[in-house]
């Protein structure tokens, strides 16, 4: 029946225990909703390059006797297909994050090994637009965290600073002990001088899919899942990511993730005997 879905809960206020009567009914259909919109849009960005593939591939055998045609072509269906597999590869971190229980596979991770990383993934096209790295105040920190679902947060954030900003600029990558939390959580930053992003965008760029400019984001390989994968990522250790923009000038994600206590989590240096 269409009746009430009601679950009850008990739940404590100050001294007292109350009963909490609440409707699943809603949540269950924002969450069908939102499947819904998942699956609607990964179809329509399969689509499009597999679109192109076809029109290409056809364009190729119409032009058997031009062979400069053909390697046109041959070069855009290239880019199509580095596309498709970016998109598949982004899908499947998506749901690895989204499945995976991070605490599965915990461990301490020294945080300038943890930038170094992320900072390796983008060498190619932060050289290739002469973007210079800088990394700084990060000598022994420790996060405690997944260390793939770590680099791939990490990466993204690198990744974007470099994607959306102009040729012959800097992209910072710092960490540091977050403040007013006595050690718990360390802070990681990612500071660009690109494009930055606009007030009304600041939320709902963190959502999958989403862009701003969505040629620009195609255009550099972008597929619009990065930051929701950088979002789950920091949710599920129990962390936050956040941004800081001014249009034109730049933008600076951070990230907030448990740190490891230094007598319990971190690696014992070893100690020869006298
Ligand atoms: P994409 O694959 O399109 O980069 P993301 O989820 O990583 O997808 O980012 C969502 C959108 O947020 C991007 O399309 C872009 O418009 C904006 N964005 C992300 N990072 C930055 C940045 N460092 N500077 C400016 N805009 C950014």
């Amino acid at each position: 029946s269409d009746g009430l879905a009601v679950s009850a809960r008990i739940a404590p206020i100050g001294s007292r225990l109350i009963l909490l009567l609440v409707d699943d009914r809603t949540e269950a259909r924002r969450i069908e909703a939102i499947r819904r919109d998942f699956v609607a849009n990964v179809s329509h960005e399969l689509k499009t390059p597999v679109g192109a593939l076809a029109l290409l591939s056809e364009a190729v055998l119409d032009a058997s006797d031009d062979p400069p045609a053909i390697r046109r072509f041959a070069g855009r269906m290239q880019i199509e297909a580095t596309r498709l597999t970016n998109l598949v590869q982004e899908l499947i971190d998506l749901s690895r994050v989204q499945n995976d229980d991070p605490f599965e596979d915990t461990e301490p991770v020294a945080v300038d090994e943890l930038i170094a990383e992320a900072v390796d993934r983008c060498r190619h096209q932060a050289s290739a637009k002469e973007i210079t790295f800088v990394t700084g105040g990060t000598s022994d920190l420790y996060l405690m965290g997944n260390r793939g679902q770590l680099v791939a947060a990490l990466g993204n954030l690198v990744e974007n600073a470099v994607n959306y900003s102009p040729d012959r600029t800097r992209v910072g990558v710092a960490a540091r002990p977050a403040p007013d939390t006595e050690g718990r959580q360390i802070e990681i930053s990612v500071t660009d001088q690109g494009i930055g992003i606009p007030e009304r965008d600041r939320e709902r760029i963190f959502e999958r899919f989403y862009r701003i400019d969505p040629a620009r984001s195609r255009a550099t390989g972008g597929t619009g899942l990065g930051l929701s994968i950088v979002k789950h990522v920091a949710a599920s250790h129990g962390g936050e990511v956040t941004v800081w923009s001014v249009e034109g000038q730049g933008s600076t994600f951070t990230l907030r993730l448990p740190a490891a206590q230094p007598s319990r989590d971190r690696p014992r240096e070893s100690v020869e005997p006298p």
